[in-house]
């Protein structure tokens, strides 16, 4: 197999007056001397200029359900293929990759893949969908974005899983290249941000609204509610009267189940009471769309009609139990059209959940 590269030319950065280099990718904005890497520890400094460490370097692939990352509006039922590399800029001490988003020993990741071979697996395979996911892309951009062009090419969509902690000008580039999102929104207050995740609220507010407003990139929202940290009925009013405000009725808000995980194990699983009643605070502050995730719970999982109430998409957990959208997107109940991104029928995907490994005539090497 192919070596990977040590450093693929990273953008985004700028020398400064004391000789240091400062990253512009996130809102961290580390300061690096000769062979430091910042905190994402994945793009470094060599020589004068930045690198990322992992392009093309892939923790794994799996195809799952498109409802797992989770997105409910974006061709439901239909396989994507994902995977992460290594590394990430938040600091989340409830992470639920920590294996990845913590990984120092790139030996784990596998051998090359180059973004031709991930878009022609995904064709081979069926998947609509190629994700980059289980660590945030952000910080691979300039891999993530030559995939997303690459899946392009062979008409298959991309998908970011992100925290949306990305500073304003790599924003631009990186969902110019995206088809749908869904951005983790861990809390609602900046002490949450900073004392759980060493970040700012404010900069991952400013990334949703600019989805809205700027793209035309389908979008959803996921907060993973953790009891005692970001789970209390202001908080959760707070947050869906925000998403009211900024974004509208029509973004999707998952509010998910958290597991004792990473640097929280002391702290209970969520429970699903807790869940429902984040449900059905958001239902009535107005945002259409509301979920559960990571529990057993059909009816949070349901897509409803915004017009008439009717159950337009049932679901099982990832499996899609009833179908009752026009080719338009529109219920079939009454006709008002369901918001995201809809095929003439379900995908047939299910909860089906398979490891991938790229073939050697798919592992080609870089361009650059
Ligand atoms: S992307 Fe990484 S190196 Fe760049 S500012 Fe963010 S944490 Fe620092």
């Amino acid at each position: 197999m192919d070596r990977p590269i040590e450093g693929f030319p990273a953008r985004y950065w700028h020398v400064l007056d004391d000789g240091r280099v400062q990253c512009d990718v996130c809102p961290r904005y580390c300061r690096l001397h000769d062979g430091q890497r910042g905190l994402c520890f994945v793009r470094a400094r060599q020589g004068g200029a930045v690198v990322l460490t992992t392009y093309g370097r892939s923790s794994g692939f799996c195809i799952d359900p498109i409802e797992k990352k989770p997105l409910n509006h974006f061709l439901p039922g239909t396989p994507v293929l994902s995977f992460g590399t290594a590394g990430c800029n938040l600091t989340c001490k409830f992470c639920q990759n920590w294996d990845i988003s913590k990984a120092r020993e790139f030996d784990r990741l596998q051998d090359f893949a180059s973004p031709e071979a991930i878009a022609e697996a995904a064709v081979a395979r069926g998947c609509r969908s190629v994700a980059f996911t289980y660590n945030d892309p952000v910080i691979f951009l300039e891999y993530a974005v030559d995939v997303a062009q690459a899946c392009r090419e062979r008409g298959i969509r991309t998908v970011a899983v992100s925290a949306g902690y990305i500073a304003p000008e790599p924003r631009v580039e990186f969902f110019r290249h995206m088809d749908a999102a869904n951005i983790d929104l861990k809390g609602f207050t900046d002490g949450f941000y900073k004392s759980l995740c060493t970040g700012r609220l404010a900069a991952v507010l400013e990334t949703l609204e600019y989805l809205k407003r700027e793209t035309a990139v389908w979008f959803e929202i996921t907060t993973l509610l953790i009891p005692g940290a970001n789970d209390s009925p202001q908080e959760i009013e707070a947050e869906s009267r925000w998403v009211m405000d900024r974004l509208g009725p029509d973004v999707p808000l998952h509010f998910t189940a958290f597991h004792p995980d990473w640097k929280m194990m002391d702290t209970p699983p969520t429970p699903p009471a807790t869940l429902r009643m984040a449900r059905r605070i958001a239902i009535e502050a107005g945002v259409r769309h509301v979920y559960t995730g990571n529990i057993h719970d059909p009816a949070g999982q349901t897509t409803y009609c915004h017009g008439c109430g009717a159950a337009m998409i049932g679901r099982d957990g990832y499996d899609i139990t009833a179908w009752r959208v026009s080719a338009d997107g529109g219920c079939l109940a009454c006709g008002t059209r369901c918001p995201g991104v809809f095929d003439a029928g379900p995908g047939r995907w299910g909860r089906r959940r398979r490891p991938v490994t790229l073939g050697a005539d798919e592992a080609t090497p870089p361009r650059a």
